[in-house]
């Protein structure tokens, strides 16, 4: 289950939120802490719910963030959560977060470069998302997974070198290719940067070969990592780690994928290029008993689409149609 906390950020990614940022939801219509913790347990108790992940928006920027966990912690105490942020301002919250029940986290990291990451996020704060993910690892909120969207010419060519800076630190970077996600609706084919490609950028450096651990339904498909020996052009030492790619367009898994989303203002989305959402938070907030809960949000899950409409060229069908929430506003 994946759960956004929050449609706020205070980032601006080029391939997410536009400069101006959105129109934000008012207090009144996202779910406070304990309807959070109600809808959790419904999942849980009722739905199968495995596995939580807290998303946004940027979940960092919610003041009850810490209280949150910590109910959710008490309610579960067998529960993975997760959460995925942008890493701004984690280097003050870590521990809290992993006093109160995190199980471990996700930072959004696309480049190491100041001036390439302020490009990106339209934000000059690489040094804060630095120290962030170093207090994450602090922490004990490993194992610590970095995700990174290549843009075409913009961070591409740094992937080597990404992959080198996590590879050093014991951090499972995962590349995810670029969605047609964007609220600048500035998304093209051609700009994408493929798996396959994300695969050649690596390929000097590095030998990849298939993680024989079971996908088992997750969105990356991992690689174990060598260096690659520049005379003989094989892999050459030892394991090095893992990486990830997340091909969610051009190599999907629709077929496997298990999620269930809800947006921060509590409606269901049963994938993330849904164009149907159901109100889940409407109904909790008219009186519904946990059963009519339950009931209602199996049925949004069982329009579940089969696959997302983009082929597996990545060319998309002439019938896919973008969603007009952005990334931020479903949560990623
Ligand atoms: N703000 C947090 C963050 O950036 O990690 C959490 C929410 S963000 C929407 C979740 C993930 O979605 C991030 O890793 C981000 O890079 C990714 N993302 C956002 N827009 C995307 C897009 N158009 N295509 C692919 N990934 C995207
Ligand atoms: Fe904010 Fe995350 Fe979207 Fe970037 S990707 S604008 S950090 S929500």
């Amino acid at each position: 289950m994946r759960l956004s906390l929050t449609d706020k950020c205070n980032l601006r990614c080029t391939y997410c939120m536009p400069a101006e940022g959105l129109e934000w939801l008012s207090k009144q219509a996202v779910m406070t802490g304990a309807e959070i913790v109600r809808l959790v347990r419904i999942g849980v108790e009722q739905l199968g719910v495995r596995e939580l992940r807290l998303t946004g928006g940027e979940p960092l920027v919610r003041a009850d963030l810490v209280d949150i966990i910590a109910s959710l912690r008490e309610a579960h105490p067998e529960l993975p959560i997760s959460m995925t942020t942008n890493g701004v301002g984690l280097d003050k919250i870590a521990a809290a977060l992993k006093e109160a029940g995190l199980t471990r986290i996700n930072v959004s990291l696309d480049s190491l470069h100041e001036e390439t990451f302020a490009k990106l996020t339209r934000r000059p704060f690489l040094d804060k998302v630095l120290a962030g993910v170093d207090a994450a690892w602090a922490a004990g909120l490993g194992p610590v997974k970095i995700n990174a969207v290549l843009m075409r010419g913009i961070n591409d060519t740094e992937s080597p070198d990404l992959l080198a800076w996590a590879l050093e630190r014991g951090y499972e970077l995962r590349f995810i290719e670029q969605m047609p996600l964007d609220a600048d609706h500035g998304w093209t084919r051609k700009d994408m940067i493929t798996a396959a490609e994300i695969r050649e950028l690596l390929s000097p450096d590095f030998a990849l070969s298939p993680d024989p651990r079971e996908r088992d339904g997750a969105p990356a498909e991992r690689f174990e990592v060598r260096r690659r020996d520049q005379a003989s052009g094989e892999a050459k030492g030892p394991l090095l780690g893992t990486v990830g790619i997340i091909a969610s367009v051009t190599e999907p898994f629709c077929s496997d994928c298990r999620r269930t989303r809800i947006t921060a203002e509590g409606k269901i989305m049963s994938c993330l290029f849904s164009r149907e959402e159901f109100d889940l938070l409407g109904l909790l907030r008219e009186g519904a008993g946990d059963q009519e809960l339950a009931r209602r949000w199996q049925d949004a899950m069982w329009i579940k689409p089969k696959a997302h409409g983009m082929d597996h060229t990545g060319l998309g069908t002439p019938d896919f149609v973008q969603p007009d929430r952005s990334m931020s506003a479903i949560g990623g």
